[in-house]
């Protein structure tokens, strides 16, 4: 067994090293390392308070209808996971995927996670795809600010919420993606666009079911490049072959692994063969 792990490390690192555009896809099981609970594993959120979740899908619902008691509510309750958040430290995982980003390897990190801890790992290149728990952005035009650009309290205090965009006067709310809200159209784009430009494609702790995030790496799969081949009867003919390399590193097999969107899965810790990867694709650079 381990052989065989350290054999998909080798060819990880080489398949990254051979690559050109190079993006990673990541999810709760990059973060659970970190000590952040995910939503609906045996611990999660969710999985403890019911009740929560029910909240979470009337939430957005609840904005747009209210958007005065949306905040009043907020700002009642305990900023409990927003202190767990700030407190929380990248792993390994996400050190190594900033790694690669600065070796010029790797051109963007699209995450399903909240919690900015790519960023904090230094990478530059994100796409936070259901947002970020430390900004806010306007409904209407999409600008994003830092939480702390507003003084929620004193709006609170002053009766004056809920907070207006200062570019275009619209809403204001989290930047966390609430279930019924569309995924803001410039990340959904530029996601879009690395899924399409890219020949490598890292999935990284995300089983990649929810939609739209789901049709990621799907649609990296169905890219198709033409390579010109000599049949035996000598005639030259034209075969369409895949055109992405897709590697999953995830806990256990998932249906990306079933359905046969990755290539290979290897299987295990982010925090343990990310900077496995990493140490290989120095050794190949090395030699
Ligand atoms: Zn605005």
């Amino acid at each position: 067994m381990e052989n065989l792990e350290e054999d998909l490390l080798k060819r990880a690192a080489k398949d990254l090293i051979n690559s050109s555009c190079a993006i990673a896809l990541t999810g709760a099981g990059i973060s659970t390392e970190s000590g952040i609970p995910d939503f609906r594993g045996p611990s999660g959120i969710w999985t403890k308070d019911p009740e929560a979740e029910r909240r979470a899908y009337r939430s957005y619902q609840t904005f747009l209808d209210d958007p005065k008691g949306w905040w009043q509510e907020r700002l009642a309750t305990p900023i409990g996971l927003l202190g767990a958040l700030e407190k929380a430290a990248p792993n390994p995982g996400h050190q190594a995927l900033a790694e690669l980003e600065k070796m010029g390897i790797l051109r963007w990190v699209i995450t399903q996670n909240v919690d900015g801890l790519h960023e904090k790992a230094g990478s530059k290149n994100v796409l936070e795809y259901h947002g970020s728990i430390f900004k806010l952005r306007c409904v209407s035009c999409g600008s994003r600010f830092d939480r702390d650009q507003f003084d929620l309290e004193e709006l609170k205090r002053q009766n004056e919420l809920p907070p207006y965009c200062p570019k275009c006067g619209g809403l204001i709310k989290t930047d966390g993606v609430a279930f019924g809200e569309p995924i803001p159209s410039d990340v959904a784009h530029r996601s879009l666009e690395a899924a399409w430009e890219c020949d490598l494609m890292l999935i990284c702790g995300t089983s990649a079911v929810v939609y739209p995030f789901a049709s990621l790496p799907r649609t990296a799969r169905e890219k198709r490049a033409e390579r010109e081949k000599e049949t035996e009867t000598g005639l030259h003919v034209v075969e369409r072959i895949p055109a992405v390399v897709i590697i999953e590193i995830n806990a256990e097999p998932t249906p990306l692994t079933y359905e046969e969107i990755s290539d290979y899965l290897i299987e295990g810790k982010t925090g343990e063969i990310l900077p496995g990867i990493v140490d290989e694709v120095r050794r190949l650079r090395e030699i």
